[in-house]
């Protein structure tokens, strides 16, 4: 088929956390318009409930129940449907600029010479910390945070965690991808943490398959076996999971049958 003289345009749109009311009205504005969705493994099902009918839906990633899209692959097939004219959206899981490839996207898509938007999204980090019901920058605990992947990427490669413990003192680490490698991230961070400082997962946050752990460094690996915690998850620690400690009676006080996972820290009372 021949192009059309005017290509069409990409948008990467984040998708947010899971809970389709997470999603921001230019979000749901852009999915509205999309003639084609390319929808990643992670974004909740009810997002797409804001698709026209006539939007040709593709799932590109490995939990739509479809193998996992090569990377090269999205790009070629981005580029080619802008090309013939398509208004694109990429649908990413939370932000699509927190890790997820999106800054990759959006490069090929500018050197190919197609229009990229770029549309903020919740990302899960920031989901996974209110579903503990803690601010990653509770003033009183953390003067910053650092978003880490626990992925083995190449930058990861490099990662020296004595260095990176050392910058981390005061600071709330919200580790994305962190079942992969967990126990490497226990050690890295144990290198430099204290071993009791308060650290979290969070699988699926804002879905009702929400689960939470709360634990801490030194024993984290074990309590996340122990209450099989598994991907998609993300790992919070810092000082600031101790203003969750209180909340833990009445965490642990749900309905019986509830997923939920809540252990208390030594000292929490309970
Ligand atoms: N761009 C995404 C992150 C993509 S990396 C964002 O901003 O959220 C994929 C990782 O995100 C997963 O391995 C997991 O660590 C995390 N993740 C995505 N959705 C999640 C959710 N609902 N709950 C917990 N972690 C999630």
């Amino acid at each position: 088929m021949s192009s059309v003289a005017t290509p069409g345009s990409v948008s990467l749109v984040g998708a947010g956390p899971g809970d389709p009311d997470l999603l921001t009205v230019q979000a749901i504005k852009a999915i509205r318009r999309a003639t084609v969705l390319l929808v990643d493994g992670l974004v909740g099902a009810g997002v797409l409930r804001y698709a026209r009918r006539s939007t040709r839906i593709v799932h590109v990633g490995k939990r739509g129940g479809c193998k996992s899209t090569p990377q090269a692959f999205i790009h070629k097939l981005m580029v080619a449907e802008a090309q013939r004219g398509e208004t694109v959206v990429r649908l990413k899981g939370g932000d699509p600029f927190v890790f997820g490839r999106g800054g990759e996207e959006a490069e090929h898509l500018r050197a190919a010479g197609i229009a990229v938007q770029v549309v903020n999204g919740i990302s899960s980090g920031l989901a996974a910390a209110t579903a503990l019901g803690v601010p990653w920058t509770h003033r009183d605990h953390a003067h910053g945070v650092l978003l880490l992947t626990g992925h083995a990427g190449e930058a990861n490669a490099e990662l020296h965690w004595p260095t990176l413990g050392a910058a981390a003192q005061g600071l709330t680490l919200v580790v994305y991808m962190a079942m992969q490698r967990l126990a490497v991230v226990q050690a890295g961070l144990a290198t430099t943490l204290s071993a009791d400082i308060p650290a979290a997962l969070v699988k699926n946050a804002s879905t009702d398959q929400e689960r939470r752990l709360l634990s801490e460094l030194g024993r984290l690996v074990e309590d996340a076996a122990a209450s099989q915690m598994r991907s998609p998850a993300i790992l919070i620690v810092g000082n600031v999971l101790a203003a969750c400690r209180n909340r833990n009676r009445s965490a642990t006080a749900t309905a019986p049958g509830d997923e939920l996972q809540v252990q208390c820290l030594p000292g929490s009372g309970t």
